[in-house]
This record gives C-alpha cells, sequence and structure tokens, in this order.
C-alpha cells in the first residue's frame, strides 16, 4: 500500500499553462502534458474513498480510482484498457470536459480543502502516452457477426455507438457530412483546448478496429434514410443540434454580426486547411469584436477573437459571473488573454454608425424572480443603456435540435423543443419510436456535453446489440 497521506505532501497539478502572452497568439492546446512522474504522483494522491463519488458524477461513472492506482504502479497498458471500459474518448474527455463541475468537484480531497486530485489530467496522459507506446485496443477476442449498422453522425455520440458495436463484432459504417469526423469536437471546439490531432489519431485506431467512415456524405442529400433501412440491420442517429438560437432583436442579420458556430467552423476549417473555395477566412485582426453570451461557445468566441489578433474583445452577458453557465475555468481564461467582462448586461438592438461601424444598444440587469429551472431571470434596469462601438458582434446563445425533412414519414418522434424521443429506460434502450432507429448525444437531450454523448451513444449500442440479438 503507498503512501495515504500524499495528498497532504504534494499539491495538486494539472499541468503547467502556458503563459497569457504566449498562448493567445497561438491555437495550441495551452495546458503542457504530464510526465509519467508527475501522473503517478498525482495519481497516488488519490485516497481510494470507499465510496468513490467522483465515479458517480463522471457521466460514464469511469472507474476512477482503479487506473489512478494503475497509473501510480507504472501500469500504462492495464490503465489505458481500464479506462476504455466505460469511455469510448478518455482523451478527448480528459481535455474537455468541465472537470470541476463533474468528477473533480465531487472528489473527497476537494470536499476537504486538499484541492481534487487531477484526474482529467491523468485521463488524457493515459490513453496519449498508451497511444505513442504502442497499446491499441484488444480485438483478438472479437467474433465477427453478418450484422450491418449505418451510424449518421461521426460527434461524440457516433463515435462512442461504433466503439461499442466494433468491439461486439459488428462493423459499423459512419455517415458524416463534414469531411473529417469529430463533429464539435472537430468544427466546433477550438484548437486551444482540443488539437486536431488528436481527433486524427483516434480516427486511425477506429478504422484499424473495423469502423468505416464515410464523409463528405449527408444523409438526406447524398443518401436517402430509406436507402440506409434497406441496406442496413440498424441505424444509429447522432445528428447533433445545430439550430442557431437568435436573439430577437433590431440589427441581428446586419452585416458584421456574426453567428457563433459558422464563425468557429470557419476558423477551424481555415487552420486545417479545409475552407470551401470561395470561402473567406473570419478574421478579427484589428477589430474591435463584442461577444454576446455566457457559455463555453461565447468563451470560444472570445478566445478565437483574441488569438485572431482582434483590437479588443468584450463578453456581454445578461446574469452576474456567479450564474454564468459556462465552465470557470475556461471564464479564467479568457480573462488571463484578456477579454474583458461586462455582467449584467441585455442586448436591445444593434445600429449602424455613419463610418459603417455596429452600434450595440446594452441595457444593464438585475437578477429577479428563479424561472421555471429555478434560474432567476435577468431583468433590465430602467435608464442604463449604453451604446458599444464595435465592427462585429458575435451572438453566441446556444443551439436547439430540430427535425430532420425525413423523420415524418420514417415515423420518428420529436418532443415540442424539436428533442428526437428516443428514451434510455425501454426494452431496447435508445430506440425511437420507428424500431430499427436509435438515437442519442445532443439530437436526444438538446445541446448538452461531450461526455454526455460519449454516454449515450454507448448505451444506445447496447441497445442495438439487444435488438439484433447479438447479446
Ligand atoms: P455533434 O458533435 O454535433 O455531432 C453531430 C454530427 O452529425 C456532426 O458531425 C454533423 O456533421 C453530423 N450530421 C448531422 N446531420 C447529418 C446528416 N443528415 N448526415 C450526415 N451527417 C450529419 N462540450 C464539452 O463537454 N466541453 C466543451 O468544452 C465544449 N465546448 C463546446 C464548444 C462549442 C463551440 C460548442 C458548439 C459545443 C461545445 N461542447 C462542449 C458541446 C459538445 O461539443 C457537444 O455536446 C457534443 O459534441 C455533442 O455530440 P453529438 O455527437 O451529439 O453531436
Ligand atoms: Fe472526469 Fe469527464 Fe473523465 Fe468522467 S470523463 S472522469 S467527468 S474528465
Amino acid at each position: 500500500m503507498g503512501d495515504v497521506f500524499q495528498f497532504m505532501k504534494l499539491s495538486r497539478n494539472p499541468g503547467d499553462k502556458v503563459e497569457a502572452a504566449v498562448r493567445k497568439i497561438e491555437f495550441k492546446e495551452i495546458y503542457t502534458p504530464l510526465h509519467s512522474v508527475d501522473a503517478g504522483d498525482q495519481a497516488g494522491r488519490c485516497l481510494s474513498c470507499g465510496n468513490p463519488y467522483c465515479e458517480w458524477e463522471c457521466p460514464v461513472h469511469n472507474y476512477i480510482p482503479n487506473w489512478l492506482k494503475l497509473v501510480k504502479e507504472g501500469k500504462l497498458f492495464e490503465a489505458a484498457e481500464m479506462s476504455h471500459k466505460t469511455n469510448s474518448l478518455p482523451e478527448i474527455c480528459g481535455r474537455v470536459c468541465p472537470q470541476d463541475r463533474l468528477c473533480e468537484g465531487a472528489c473527497t480531497l476537494e470536499q476537504g480543502g486538499f484541492g481534487a486530485v487531477t484526474i482529467g489530467s491523468v485521463e488524457k496522459y493515459i490513453t496519449d502516452e498508451a497511444f505513442k507506446a504502442g497499446w491499441r485496443p484488444d480485438m483478438s477476442k472479437v467474433i465477427w457477426t453478418d450484422k450491418k449498422v449505418a451510424i449518421i453522425g461521426a460527434g461524440p455520440a457516433g463515435l462512442a455507438c461504433a466503439d461499442v458495436l466494433v468491439r461486439n463484432g459488428v462493423k459499423p459504417v459512419v455517415f458524416d457530412r463534414y469531411e473529417e469526423i469529430g463533429g464539435l469536437i472537430t468544427f466546433g471546439i477550438p484548437e486551444f483546448k482540443l488539437e486536431k490531432s488528436v481527433i486524427k489519431t483516434r480516427r486511425l485506431i477506429m478504422e484499424e478496429m473495423g469502423v468505416t467512415f464515410r464523409l463528405n456524405t449527408e444523409i438526406g442529400v447524398q443518401v436517402t434514410i430509406d436507402e440506409l433501412l434497406e441496406e442496413y440491420d440498424a441505424v444509429f442517429m447522432g445528428m447533433g443540434a445545430y439550430k442557431f438560437m437568435k436573439g430577437g432583436f433590431d440589427g441581428e442579420y446586419l452585416h458584421g454580426v456574426l453567428e457563433a458556430l459558422p464563425f468557429l467552423i470557419n476558423n477551424v476549417r481555415h487552420s486545417m486547411g479545409t475552407l470551401p473555395e470561395g470561402e473567406a477566412h473570419l478574421s478579427m485582426q484589428g477589430k474591435r469584436v463584442v461577444v454576446l453570451g455566457g457559455g463555453d461557445t461565447a468563451m470560444d468566441c472570445n478566445r478565437t477573437a483574441i488569438r485572431q489578433g482582434a483590437k479588443s474583445v468584450i463578453c456581454a452577458y445578461r446574469r452576474d459571473e456567479a450564474n454564468m453557465p459556462g465552465s470557470k475555468r475556461e471564464v479564467g481564461n479568457a480573462k488571463e488573454e484578456g477579454v474583458e467582462f461586462l455582467w449584467n448586461r441585455q442586448p436591445l438592438g444593434i445600429g449602424e454608425g455613419a463610418d459603417g461601424s455596429l452600434r450595440l444598444h446594452l441595457a444593464e440587469t438585475r437578477l429577479g424572480a428563479p424561472d421555471e429551472k429555478g434560474r432567476r431571470a435577468a431583468e433590465v434596469v430602467e435608464g442604463s443603456e449604453q451604446v458599444i462601438e464595435c465592427d462585429h458582434v458575435v451572438i453566441a446563445f446556444g443551439f436547439q435540435t430540430e427535425a430532420a425533412d425525413w423523420f415524418g414519414h420514417t415515423g420518428i418522434k420529436t418532443d415540442k423543443r424539436g428533442r428526437t424521443v428516443a428514451p434510455e429506460q425501454q426494452a431496447f434502450k435508445h430506440q425511437t419510436s420507428n424500431p430499427k432507429i436509435f438515437a442519442g448525444g445532443d439530437q436526444v437531450r438538446g445541446a448538452d456535453l461531450v461526455v454526455r454523448a460519449v454516454f449515450e451513444g454507448r448505451q444506445a449500442a447496447e441497445g442495438m446489440l439487444s435488438y439484433l440479438q447479438v447479446w
């Protein structure tokens, strides 16, 4: 047994963070990887609590204390094997999960004021280093079946579903309209949180395992759902949530006002060299930028604009800092990189100045009575209007799901918020109202987190394996 008091001698270290002055001019991950000694030492801070709350708060219920112990003992390949038993994308969750709200927030050491075990950094370390050292998922005992499954969407939900299916002898074909796999982890989340080489490595591993990707192929355009239903024994949909939420104020359609996701996707494609012919790079260099919103997408827009060389970046949010939906870690990073925050501000409208600049009208707000979800509504303070002159306004109010044109004739039901109905609690988990079609991720939950999409993709694969009588 190791030193159970290691947590008192050694403080928490999630890895070094690149200095703000350096990182704000480059699109690279800002946390340096843990070295093997540090990873072992950090893993050794775990108390191996009898009742590991971290596991319960982790949406995929990772066996956290078990793989921490293996890392402490230097058993990297065994740790990688165990980590993949519950998570299909551990190196990605280790990078982008809001750990402060999930596993690390629940760590007993955090509750005791000693600083949580650096679970996310160690999870990332395990898979990154195991892949580099030649570890690959063990497919030697897989018995292949003749079942054929199509997956629509190569985002985290689709990839996780493919991972579980292929490990159980069903070779899936994954269709995506984009030119690369990953969904929002490739095209939404910027490189300073997750470098794209990480996803390319995962693609190679999945192809080696027997997954086929058919990219640049949109279901409903190049291939119809009827063709999929004809050719395959079952279909999984992990098509995400892409309906832009508008602000509903004047001036939203003015030149210079941008939607968050097209702005981020354009920048990722620019750095990947895959911008479609005729599409210009949307650069904020030398511009005065205001980002509206307080979630992770808003933070990613702020920090992208900073790295593009914006003259100034202001982030305006209608509630206070304590009530922001975004990860506190990312808000802190944005502040360090030079983003100015205006809390308690509500946009009233956008006008045009004589010189072609934009005039953003904001009012101050105060927090009123809680809404139906218990969140306190922001109320405008009369007479508090201010105008900010800027060159671009980026609107980052979130995304909703919506039904595809072909849902109707395939009998797929959606709820009043456009989410596909595919509950976990039924005979075949995540089956839709068409028995041959399953669904999961943002398409079912509404815009959420990578790790929850992974969980639902895995659960749906289990539902499909039962439906196909493989299990
Ligand atoms: P998606 O990732 O959206 O993937 C859906 C895929 O389906 C896409 O590739 C799409 O092209 C494809 N598709 C859709 N329709 C079709 C069709 N008809 N034919 C073929 N392909 C189709 N979560 C975190 O945990 N941490 C973060 O830091 C974080 N940051 C984020 C930042 C931004 C800017 C955004 C927008 C989201 C962020 N999220 C974050 C949320 C997270 O990315 C999503 O919850 C997650 O990617 C959802 O996975 P998914 O597989 O359900 O959908
Ligand atoms: Fe924590 Fe996310 Fe990893 Fe679970 S998947 S252990 S919540 S970082």
